[in-house]
Parts: C-alpha cells; structure tokens; sequence
C-alpha cells in the first residue's frame, strides 16, 4: 500500500518529474527491453537529452545514410531535459562578459543572435515533424518586485542592448503595464522577452526521440557508456565501434569527463493541480509567458498547457562531491519554499500542489557553456548550460556537427568553441563555495526587502564574485 504524503505536501514527489509522468506521448519501447546495440556506427551520441537527440537529428538530416546511435542510460528525458521549467528562452549559457574579456563583444553579439533565432529553427521542426509540445511564443516576463530589483533589470537591458538585442526584444514594462499581463502581488515593473517559447520538456524531448526513430537512428536506452576513447565506446551492454562520437550528459559528466570539469547543481520545481477558470480570471497570465522575477534567488514558472502553474528555483542547491538527484524527490523544506514564493506572487489565490521534482543542471567554473572537439580522436564533448539548455542545445548540436565534418562557419567561430573554462576546486571547497553563493544571494534578498533599498546589496556582488556571475 503507498504511503499517504505528509498533509499539505503534493501527491506526487520525484518520480523524475510531473511532464514526464504526465506526458501520454511516451515511446512504449520498455527500457528493460532496449534496442539491439549496434556493433559499428557512423555516429555514437552519449546521453539521451535534448543535447544528444538534436545532434542526432541533424546528423540524420546532413547524411540520410549514416549509422547512428544514440545511447542512454536512463531513458529519454530522464536528465534535465525531461525535469526542466520548459523555457526555450533568449538568455546566453554562460556569462557574456567572459566570452567577451577573451573574444571581445562583437563574436559575444553574434553568439546571442544565434541563439535567438535557435528558437525559430526549434519551432520550424517541431511544425516540420509535427511534434506537439504544447509550444506557445508568449515570451518571458521578468518581474521587479523590489527598487533594487527593478535597478537590476534596467541595467540588465542595457546590458542586453550592448550583447546584441534590439530595443523590441526586451522591453521595459512599468508596474502598470506588468500588471495587465500577469497579476503579481507587488510588482514594480519589468522585462518583457516576446521571443521566448514556452514549451512541454518531456513532449519536446520525447517528441523528438520518435522522429529519430522514425527516420532510422537507433535510440538504446537502458545503455550507459562506461569508456569513450577514440573509435569506440564501451557501454554496460557492449563495445560500439564508431568514427565520431558526442558526449552529452552535461550534468552527469563527471563520470565520463572526470569530477571538476562540470557540478551538478540542483533545480527543484513544483507544479499546482490544474486551477479554476475564476483564478486566472484573477491572475490574468493569458499570454501564458515564462515569468520569472529580479530576486537574487530567482524562481522560474510557466502556465502550463492544462492551467497548472509551474514554478522552479534553488532550494538544496548543491550535495557534498557532486552527489546526483536520482529520480528527482525534493526535500520538504524546499517545497515549502518554492509555494511559499507562489503564494507571495499571489496571496489569497487556492494553490494546491501536485507534483514536486527536481533535477540538475550542469555548471563549469565560469558559468559558461563549451562545445568542444578533439579532432584526433573525434570526439565531441557539450558541456555547462548552467541552466540554460532548451534553445541552447538545438544550437550546440548544429555547431558539433559542422566541428565533427571539419566545416569553418558562422556557428564554429561563436564563442563557445572551445572556452576554457578552467576546474573546479577540490572538496569540502566546493560545497562550501557553492553554499556560500546561496546564502549570501538569499541574505541579499531579504535586506533589500527590508531596506527598500534601489541598491543591489554589496552580500549579492561578493555572492556573484565567488561565483564568477558579475558581469
Ligand atoms: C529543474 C530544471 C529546470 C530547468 N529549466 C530550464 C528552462 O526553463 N530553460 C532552459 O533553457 N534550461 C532549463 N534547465 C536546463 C536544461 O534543462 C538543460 O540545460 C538541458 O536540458 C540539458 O540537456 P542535455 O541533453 O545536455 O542534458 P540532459 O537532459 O541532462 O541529458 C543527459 C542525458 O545523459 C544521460 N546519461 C548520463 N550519463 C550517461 C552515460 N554515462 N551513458 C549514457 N547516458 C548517460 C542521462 O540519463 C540524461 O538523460 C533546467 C534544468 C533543470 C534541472
């Protein structure tokens, strides 16, 4: 008999996530049962998320013939992109002034214009292969619900504009103009991102897993890959001799690219039952926009397809030597939380909770992504979205395979080929850095709300500065 959850928690905790639990797409092939591993391969791609199933699907567009094999331990969508908060969103995986400081801003504006029009890319093969992940443009409003806030998004659009946005792609809302989309308890005013997608992640990843297997490249699940050295990679159910080969696990990295290249830090979301049509006559969100807010421990929601609010942040952020989450169940005390920050979004409003879960996103020293590529051994590695992978990994996928064929283009000269992006300490250093990070941006937070004050708080600067975030 299943144990009854603590009262007032969700009904369901973990279990990777509610998309994926929810999703009645899914591929019936069991994991118990996997595909046969091929022997030989054109094409190996390690892992089976967004990274690894759209360098599979470009492949197969670019070389109709080519064997190619996707492998993953798991099942599809059982990484970050079955468990994320299904933003296909505008923002850079990294931190633009680095890639600036060492290819200078014009490579960084190029980079940011590429990753905009991923989304439109994203969009015409969902409509191309008919996928349906509940996919709707409504963009991304970010929410100011402090003075010190609200000075951080001004500068952060200056910032967008001198990175390569148009004065249309992020515009200035006041508190008035924020209010008319979405009623947020407090809110001062905003950013308004019309570009950005809100999607269904297990729809998208599993949707695009189908379309793989429809067009002939063998998905193995139930695989993980144990060694990869040039030509060949060796899994728990066997040896595939391949020309080229693509690692992309991005959060659970380590194991294949050793501990301190990328850290798994945690992510946790939970989803309300679906809500009445008298709340959202209240809450307004008819856009269905990704909203976010300017708080140094920012949480991330959508409305989803079936009138859920989804809503994501920190919470546990990081365990001791770069321990994984499993299948996902989330401590209590963060989703206590997490409904406590979407109750202040909305007081008085009836939010009952369904499904909690959390995952991890993979994080190199300097917050930047890299796409890498050893064209010796013919090896291509994805690394380090530091939560930013749903447009990201359409676009990293493109760009592995113009490295893999030897061809210089527009994608290969962007600024993530090949960043450096150094190592990460050794613990306890680690975990005690991360959790420094977390405390002070949570300190920060709460003496500007007291103090009102229209200054980000000197805690969060030296926050970003152990983090390597300032810009
Ligand atoms: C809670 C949460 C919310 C997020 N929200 C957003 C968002 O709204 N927008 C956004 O842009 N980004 C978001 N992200 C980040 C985004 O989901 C990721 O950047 C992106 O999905 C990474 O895709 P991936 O394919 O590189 O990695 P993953 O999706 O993690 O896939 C890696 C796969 O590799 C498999 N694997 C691991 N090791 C092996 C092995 N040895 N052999 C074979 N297979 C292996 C894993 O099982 C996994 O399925 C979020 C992440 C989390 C956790």
């Amino acid at each position: 008999m299943s144990q009854a959850p603590p009262a007032g928690a969700p009904r369901r905790n973990g279990e990777v996530s509610h998309w994926m639990a929810a999703d009645t797409t899914a591929d019936p092939t069991p994991v118990e049962a996997p595909e046969p591993l091929p022997e030989d391969a054109d094409l190996v791609v390690v892992g089976g998320g967004l990274t690894g199933l759209w360098t599979a699907y470009y492949a197969r567009q670019r070389r109709p013939d080519a064997r190619i094999v996707v492998l993953e331990a798991a099942r599809v969508g059982y990484g970050a992109s079955g468990r994320n908060g299904g933003w296909m969103s505008t923002l850079l995986p990294g931190n633009r002034a680095v890639y600036a400081r060492r290819a200078g801003v014009a490579p960084v504006v190029a980079f940011q214009r590429a990753l905009i029009e991923t989304i439109d890319e994203c969009l015409a093969v969902l409509e191309r292969e008919g996928i349906e992940a509940h996919q709707v443009r409504g963009g991304q409003l970010s929410v100011a619900r402090t003075e010190a806030g609200l000075a951080r998004l001004r500068a952060a659009r200056e910032g967008h504009l001198r990175f390569g946005y148009t004065p249309e792609e992020v515009e200035l809302l006041d508190g008035e103009g924020f209010g008319a989309r979405v009623a947020v308890d407090g809110a001062l005013g905003g950013l308004y991102f019309p570009a950005t997608v809100r999607v269904d992640p297990a729809r998208l990843t599993r949707g695009l897993a189908r379309v793989l297997r429809a067009q002939g490249v063998t998905v193995c699940e139930g695989t993980r890959v144990t060694g990869v050295a040039a030509g060949e990679v060796t899994t728990t159910r066997g040896v595939v001799r391949t020309r080229d080969t693509a690692i992309c696990v991005e959060a659970y990295s380590a194991a294949l690219l050793g501990g301190r290249t990328v850290i798994p830090v945690n992510s946790s979301v939970v989803v309300t039952e679906p809500l009445p049509a008298a709340t959202w006559d209240r809450i307004g969100w008819a856009g269905q926009e990704c909203l976010n807010d300017a708080a140094h421990t920012f949480v991330y929601c959508q409305r989803t397809a079936d009138g859920r609010i989804a809503i994501g942040g920190r919470g546990a952020p990081y365990r001791y030597a770069s321990g994984l989450t499993g299948d996902g169940e989330v401590p209590l005390a963060t989703v206590r939380a997490l409904e406590g920050r979407l109750r202040s979004f909305f007081p008085g409003v009836e939010l009952p909770l369904a499904h909690a879960w959390r995952g991890s996103i993979g994080v190199t020293r300097d917050w930047c992504a890299g796409v890498h590529h050893d064209p010796v051994t013919r090896v291509a590695v994805v690394r380090g979205y530091a939560g930013h992978g749903v447009t990201a990994a359409n676009l990293a996928a493109r760009t592995v395979l113009d490295r893999l064929d030897g061809v210089a283009s527009p994608l290969t000269a962007l600024p993530w080929n090949e960043h450096d992006s150094g190592r990460w300490e050794p613990e306890p250093l680690r975990w005690l850095g991360v959790h420094g990070m977390y405390r002070l941006f949570g300190a920060a937070d709460r003496w500007e709300e007291r103090r009102g004050s229209t200054r980000t708080s000197l805690l969060a600067r030296v926050g970003s500065r152990l983090a390597g975030l300032h810009e």
